[in-house]
């Protein structure tokens, strides 16, 4: 057995912890200092030690990295923005108290865009996060520091959160395995708010079976979030399934064009691996994909308008001007609490909403949803996964987007889908191209959370990277 902690999947450091081979002193104080080597600015703040609790969970201790915007009791949670510079919440996020319970305590918060909106952690009001493979480049976003974290070896997994791609992109670009589970198998009550209908927490980790593990212990319905249900199955420890005869779907839609051609090559060859273990592979179409976009930008600004409406300088985080009367105190606050791309979508969501064009924009770009989400049920009738690329570029340099904000949308192509239709995908390492990771997305029904990991297990092997330069040594 390896004595490099460090270098165990977090799957293997339990059993070694079972085995008596690992104490936990030894792990906690191990990550600790791992965690003490962030020079990404991946970690928004790192425990001073980890605390017990749950010493015989099914998660062996392995402590956890939890993206800013995770309510954690006394610990600021300011989801990557000014207005909630240092804010320290009375209580603790359903999944964070619920993983802690099973054996994975708090070990750092992860820094990512401001609200989660963003593909690039450029839009975090403290500062980006860079990309260990490239610091020249981002990591992805909006949870860009808890791939860049898992990636570079900081902490042995953590969490993140996706509404359109926040999980799968940033695992893409950072090299790391991303899922995001069924909209409402995961408590979320606790995250703070981005677009409801669209965010759910999930693992971001180095491997399939470790993305499984945290996801088993992560599950389930919470009584103090409406929309979350029991899954209808038990969530397994992941096998690598026979994929003969398993039937994967490629949709032309969001495989063609604008995908980058290394990208495009990586997807190709994963694609003979899944023939080469027996899948057949056909093309699957998603006719209403192609206005994903569209409509995510209509909703979620929408959602994301009314949920930010909270932070107003009275109860929570930043408050200025407080003698300037309360629309002056209201105004000052806001302006000065929200950095631009979230003004920008507070007003675009403001405007869709409005009476007059209510119908016209949001309604609309619900009835594009529904249409979506007809697709994918019509894709699964035929086919028991669908996959694409999780991005269609590698990493993109610091800076480069910045000024088009539509260019970075076209960043969450292959993704939103996926989320609108509320359905689960999973990303894997897909190899290099030109020396940068590579995502390979494998999506399926509601509550097929099994079924996707099992796939993806079984790619996962052929496509290992030989060692990881990403990792900080
Ligand atoms: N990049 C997308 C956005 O900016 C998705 C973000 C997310 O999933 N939180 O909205």
């Amino acid at each position: 057995m390896s004595t490099d902690i460090t270098k165990l999947s977090v799957t293997e450091t339990v059993a070694a912890v079972a085995a008596g081979d690992i104490s936990k002193a030894n792990l906690h104080a191990t990550w600790l200092d791992r965690a003490r080597l962030d020079d990404l600015n991946a970690l928004s703040w790192v425990a001073d030690r980890v605390k017990l609790g749950g010493e015989d969970g099914p998660l062996g201790g392995v402590p956890l990295g939890v993206k800013d915007l995770f309510c954690t009791e006394g610990v600021p949670s300011q989801s990557g923005s000014k207005i909630l510079e240092g804010y320290l919440p009375p209580y603790t996020a359903t999944v964070v108290e619920a993983l802690t319970e099973a054996g994975a305590p708090l070990i750092a918060k992860t820094h990512q865009d401001e609200f989660a909106m963003g593909s690039s952690n450029e839009n975090c009001a403290f500062g980006p996060v860079l990309n260990p493979w490239d610091r020249g480049r981002v990591p992805g976003g909006s949870s860009g520091g808890s791939a860049a974290a898992v990636a570079a070896g900081l902490v042995p997994w953590a969490l993140g959160t996706d509404t359109g791609g926040s999980i799968r992109q940033p695992a893409a670009l950072c090299g790391v395995v991303g899922l995001k589970p069924t909209y409402g198998s995961v408590s979320r009550y606790g995250m703070i708010a981005f677009a409801s209908s669209l965010d759910q927490a999930g693992p971001i980790t180095r491997t399939v079976a470790d993305a499984g593990l945290l996801y088993s212990q992560m599950t389930g319905k919470d009584p103090r979030d409406a929309t979350s249900v029991e899954h209808p199955d038990s969530v397994e420890p992941v096998v690598p399934m026979d994929l003969t005869g398993v039937r994967l779907g490629v949709p032309e839609e969001l495989t063609g064009e604008g995908v980058e051609p290394g990208v495009r090559e990586a997807f190709e060859a994963t694609l003979d691996l899944a023939r080469s273990l027996g899948a057949t592979v056909a093309p699957c179409p998603l006719p209403h994909a192609p206005h994903a976009l569209s409509a995510y930008y209509l909703i979620a600004p929408a959602e994301c308008s009314s949920n930010l409406a909270r932070l107003d300088g009275v109860r929570f985080g930043l408050r200025v001007d407080p003698d300037e009367g309360l629309d002056g105190m209201y105004g000052a606050t806001r302006a000065a609490g929200f950095g631009r791309e979230v003004r920008r979508r507070i007003m675009l969501g403001t405007y869709a909403l409005s009476s007059g064009y209510y119908d016209a924009y949001y309604g609309r770009a619900q009835r594009v949803r529904t249409l979506i989400s007809q697709d994918f049920d019509t894709a699964f009738e035929d086919f028991d996964a669908i996959v694409t690329p999780t991005s269609p570029s590698v990493a993109f340099e610091l800076g480069s987007k910045t000024a088009d904000p539509l260019s970075m949308y076209l960043s969450d192509f292959c993704t939103v889908p996926m989320s609108l239709a509320g359905i689960p995908a999973i990303s894997i390492p897909n190899g290099l191209s030109d020396g940068l990771p590579v995502g390979f997305q494998i999506a399926g029904p509601a509550f097929s959370e099994n079924r996707i990991l099992g796939i993806a297990a079984a790619l996962e092997d052929g496509l290992k990277f030989d060692g990881s330069p990403a990792w900080i040594a």
